[in-house]
């Protein structure tokens, strides 16, 4: 049998053990639209980067490097519990490549003492069966994998025949949910790759997305016809899971600027290895400023900051979090500065093409 082709099915066990952790993350997640829905004082999605460091150097991609050491174990949990005390719901751990980190495992066993939802975005080379099993009993909730192609070329070698094997793997052992997410937009060869890679994703039991990049300007570039038809299709596919709350994909696919709340640095943060709050991955730098000396005000003044960016923004997990707010608090402030004495103060930076893993 053709290996991209070829399906396994998971062991009763493992289907129990994973029907379990679905219902009882769902639960979870019902209670954090809940408690977002009643208080807007806390932050719903935190994406933390515990390894700048990558195995692989996507072209596209300047949210690596090939040499960064891992963020320290006991400094990880301090930024954990510095989030957890501030009521956050839900952490993705991004990079870089956070598999490569030594103490991952450790790191989700902590966001679950802390009662945050775990997430975690890999470029998945790392995986097998015996680091699958681990995350399982760390307590992992959630998984993504971006792959760019059906075979790699010079850009990406994330590509669905590279990591077909391991997807068979995650069908097979994992508890946990796991998203494929696929790219269409300036730069990508063939359209027709997410499709095939959205198929792949659905026949292995899995959730897919797909996102839209931008061109190298980064400004929003409608897809062509084609594309727009795969685009709609791959859509309809992902219909499964809360990533389908993405209404203003559409827009973006059309080229079409979006009228919405951009609550980063309040609802949603980035925080990067340095243990700094950024708006996002796109616009680190602004406003800089450590995890420890980030204070309720300062979120609370982010809230209501108007983000330049927003109309032609791409960043889907952003404006997910901001439909919990969209219907509320109009933004009429405008970024200033809010360094504390000492804490450093980086020039704001605007990466132009949105194709890393988030
Ligand atoms: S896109 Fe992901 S896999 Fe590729 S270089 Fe960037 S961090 Fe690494
Ligand atoms: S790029 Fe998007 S997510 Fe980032 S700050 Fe701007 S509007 Fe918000």
């Amino acid at each position: 049998m053709d290996k991209e082709t070829e399906v396994v099915r998971a062991s009763v066990k493992t289907r129990l053990r994973r029907g379990l952790r679905f219902l009882r993350t769902r639960a979870r997640e019902l209670k954090m639209i809940g408690k977002a829905l009643v208080s807007t004082k806390h932050p719903i999605l935190v994406h933390v980067i515990p390894m700048r460091q990558c195995n692989l150097a996507c072209t596209y991609c300047n949210e690596f490097d090939d040499f960064s050491k891992p963020v320290p174990l006991e400094e990880m949990k301090k930024r954990l519990d510095l989030l957890a005390d501030m009521g956050t719901s839900i952490i993705t751990i991004s990079g870089g490549e956070p598999l490569m980190h030594p103490d991952l495992d450790e790191v989700i066993r902590h966001m679950r003492r802390r009662g945050m939802i775990a997430g975690l975005i890999t470029n998945g080379f790392y995986l097998n069966r015996e680091r699958i099993e681990r995350l399982n009993e760390a307590g992992l909730e959630h998984l993504q994998i971006s792959i760019d192609n059906v075979v790699p070329d010079e850009v990406s070698k994330k590509s669905l025949k590279t990591l077909d094997g391991r997807l068979l793997m995650l069908s097979q052992y994992a508890v946990f949910q796991v998203n494929i997410n696929s790219v269409l937009g300036s730069g990508v060869k063939d359209p027709e790759d997410a499709l095939k890679i959205a198929h792949r994703a659905v026949e292995l039991g899995f959730t897919s997305t797909v996102g839209i990049i931008h061109d190298n300007n980064g400004q929003l570039k409608p897809l062509g016809p084609h594309e727009q038809e795969i685009f709609e299709e791959v859509m309809a596919l992902g219909k499964r899971s809360f990533s389908r709350f993405n209404e203003f994909q559409h827009n973006v696919a059309r080229g079409k600027e979006h009228n919405w709340r951009c609550r980063s640095g309040s609802r949603y943060l980035y925080i990067c290895e340095d243990g700094l709050v950024h708006w996002c991955s796109q616009q680190r730098g602004y406003p800089g400023i450590p995890l420890a000396q980030y204070t309720p005000e300062m979120r609370e003044r982010e809230y209501s900051t108007q983000k330049f960016c927003a109309a032609r923004c791409t960043v889907s997990c952003v404006q997910q979090v901001g439909i919990l707010d969209n219907w509320r608090d109009p933004q009429n402030l405008k970024p200033m500065p809010m360094t504390p004495p000492a804490a450093p103060q980086a020039e704001l930076v605007q990466i132009g093409q949105v194709r890393g893993d988030s």
